[in-house]
Parts: structure tokens; C-alpha cells; sequence
């Protein structure tokens, strides 16, 4: 088989502590999941179903400085709003359609943390125009994630801290004890829209503290007890 233009190597993030890559198929991505952030929006947290969006898989990198540097990720185009949000980042090792409740931490292979990079005027403009988000939210690079960790080294996280500091101040925190709809949920949810498969990666929303990044704005994240994130805006 010969096909007309370069196939793309596939998008992948680097797995913590192995030279295995693990391949990434798409990326969805929950509104919403935390109350104080939902608030902050002005939406209100109480019993709407979960929705999602989608990123490009090409989106999701691991920012990796060359030796000596640290990690960069340009200011995007089109924007004079770019906000982080910090995230829980699930990664699926097994698929399925319909997945049970209690089946759906099966399908997982690990976990990350990233920052849904989001074009925040974009955004307020397309939801003011019921338009939709994918260039608020699905631009080149938005989505920065550290390496994964499986689940035989982190278990299934469901309490600890997730934060985001902006030049050694922090801006965003909270628990994953806090987000509405826990991972099994979100799985078995979407499983009854789309086919999961391996390789999709979920990233579950972002508690409250959500704010502005600029040119030079030094971005570290984490959550504690399953991964760190740092880079720099260039
Ligand atoms: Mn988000």
C-alpha cells in the first residue's frame, strides 16, 4: 500500500521510567466537573450530565526541553486569552461500548496530569454564538501532559491535591475527591455515545482558579501522588 502524502507518526506520550511510548487515539475531554470551577463559569455544577469535547490527538504532547532548556509551548494565534486548566489525565489501555460501571476502571491503563490549554475568548465568543468550541479548545499544541504512570504503580486516584502554579504562584487547586462525575462514570458515559478504544485518552475536567498566561509565564502542575508538569509560554 503507497498512499498520497507522508503518513504522520502516530501521536504518542512517553510513559514514565520505560522507553515505551504509549500511542494516543483521540482525546475527550469532560466541561464542567468540578463545582467551584462550574461556578466560576457561571454554570450551575448541580446533576447536568456530563458533557465532552474533543482535541485532536496530535494536540496532547509531553513539553520536553532540550538538554540544559526547559520545556516551551508557544502562545497560540488568534488569542489575547489563553487560560490553563490543570486536569486529571485518564489513558485507556482496553475499550468497549456500554462499559458497566463496575467494569469501567478495568479499561484504564494509567494516568497522567495535563493542562487543557483553552483560547478563552474563543471560546466565550463561540458559546455567546452557540457555535462550536474545537478552535477555543483543539488548536496545535493546547493540549501539554507529563509522561504516564500505570495503574500498577498509581492505583485508581480518586482523592489528592490538583494544582497549577503560574511563576511560583499558585493559582489552581483542589481535590479529585471533588469532581462530580468520577472516572468510572465518565467511561461508562461516553461508552454509550462512542466505541472507547485503546489509546483514547480522557482528560476529566478542571477544578476552579482558571486564569490568564502570558509570554514567559513559567507553568508548573501536578498531582500529588501520580505526576508533575512544568513549561515555560514562549
Ligand atoms: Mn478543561
Amino acid at each position: 500500500m503507497t498512499y498520497a502524502v507522508p503518513v504522520p507518526t502516530p501521536p504518542s506520550l512517553p510513559i514514565s521510567g520505560s522507553d515505551t511510548l504509549f500511542p494516543v487515539r483521540r482525546v475527550f475531554c469532560v466541561g464542567r466537573n468540578y463545582g467551584d470551577h462550574a461556578r466560576e463559569m457561571g454554570a450551575d455544577p448541580n446533576r447536568e450530565p456530563p458533557f465532552f469535547f474533543l482535541k485532536p490527538a496530535d494536540a496532547v504532547f509531553a513539553p520536553e526541553g532540550a538538554r540544559g532548556t526547559s520545556p516551551t509551548v508557544p502562545y497560540p494565534p488568534q488569542t489575547a486569552d489563553l487560560h490553563h486548566e490543570v486536569e486529571l489525565v485518564v489513558a485507556l489501555g482496553q475499550g468497549g461500548t456500554r462499559i458497566d460501571p463496575a467494569d469501567a476502571l478495568g479499561t484504564v491503563w494509567g494516568y497522567g496530569v495535563g493542562v487543557d490549554l483553552t483560547r478563552r475568548d474563543l471560546q466565550a465568543e463561540a458559546k455567546s454564538l452557540r457555535r462550536p468550541w474545537d478552535l477555543a479548545k483543539g488548536f496545535d499544541l493546547s493540549g501539554p501532559c507529563s509522561a504516564l504512570r500505570p495503574v500498577s504503580e498509581v492505583g485508581h486516584p480518586d482523592r489528592g491535591r490538583i494544582w497549577l502554579d503560574v511563576d511560583g504562584k499558585l493559582r489552581q487547586e483542589g481535590d479529585l475527591g471533588d469532581q462530580i462525575w468520577t472516572v468510572a462514570e465518565i467511561i461508562t458515559h461516553l461508552s454509550r455515545s462512542i466505541t472507547l478504544c485503546p489509546g483514547d485518552l480522557l482528560f476529566t475536567g478542571t477544578p476552579a482558579g482558571v486564569g490568564a498566561l502570558a509570554r514567559g509565564s513559567s507553568v508548573t502542575a501536578g498531582i500529588d501522588g501520580v505526576a508533575e508538569l512544568s513549561f515555560t509560554i514562549a
